[in-house]
């Protein structure tokens, strides 16, 4: 379990991030949504320590973190825009993360595999399309078959058909025990995989609760009909 207590960010005078508390179930998908800029990534950055928060708490397990980022090991992370040296092949990235990590894990290899990447491998990097840019981040979140899995808007500018293999992926790893957290603005796809949603809007925690519990209170079939109403209800 992962927990956030009262974490606030603020970039110069924008309050990205107020008071956020929450907790992340272990084994389930957690969505976090909201609209741009509603603090999604910063969010996700402070979990990782990418960003530092100014304030706040951030327990794994049982265990206060104060500096020490080794749990950052069991986390396999796709950031929302993924960068890698422009001039190395795309073999030649997985070698280098494959290094960097160690040889001790026996790899992943559904995606690359899935993705037929092995026909990008001699290209570089800096030549290959957006969507397969973003394959291959996702193919190196899921390498080392980590227990904790953090997507940043995964499918954004993939293929249907890439889109919905990536997608029975992330259903598998959590079948197989993985507790994943997700953002994305394709709510029927948060439908279809989270367990969870956090809804953020303005830096604070508009809803946390079960895709059921938004169908429910709001009285709709689809969640993107439920968050409009939810919206409206309270004056967004
Ligand atoms: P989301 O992922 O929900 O679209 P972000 O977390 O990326 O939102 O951004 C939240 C807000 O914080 C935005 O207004 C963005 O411009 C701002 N922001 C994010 N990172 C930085 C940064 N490093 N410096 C200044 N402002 C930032
Ligand atoms: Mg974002």
């Amino acid at each position: 379990m992962i927990k956030v207590e009262n974490l606030e960010k603020s970039f110069g005078r924008l309050n990205v991030l107020q008071s956020i508390t929450l907790s992340i179930e272990t084994g389930k998908i957690t969505a976090i949504v909201g609209p741009n800029g509603s603090g999604k990534t910063t969010l996700i950055k402070c979990i990782l320590g990418l960003v530092k928060a100014d304030k706040g708490s951030l327990y794994v397990g049982d265990h206060l973190l104060n500096g020490d980022w080794s749990y950052r090991k069991d986390i396999g992370y796709m950031p929302q825009i993924a960068r890698f040296p422009d001039n190395l092949t795309v073999k030649e990235v997985f070698h280098l993360v494959k290094d960097l990590r160690g040889t001790s894990h026996a790899s992943d290899e559904e995606l690359i595999t899935g993705f037929y990447l092995e026909k990008e491998f001699d290209k570089k990097v800096r030549t290959l399309s957006g969507g397969t840019k973003q394959k291959l981040s996702a193919a190196i979140a899921f390498l080392f078959g980590p227990p904790v899995l953090i997507l940043d808007e995964p499918t954004a500018g993939l293929d249907p058909i890439s889109s919905s293999h990536l997608k029975d992926k992330i259903i598998n790893e959590k079948a197989n025990g993985k507790t994943i957290i997700l953002t994305s603005h394709i709510m029927s796809e948060i439908q279809e995989l989270s367990d969870r949603i956090i809804f953020l809007l303005e830096g604070k925690i508009f809803f946390d609760g079960s895709v059921d519990d938004v169908l429910g209170t709001a009285k709709e079939t689809t969640l993107e009909r439920a968050i409009a109403q939810m919206m409206k209800g309270n004056g967004k």
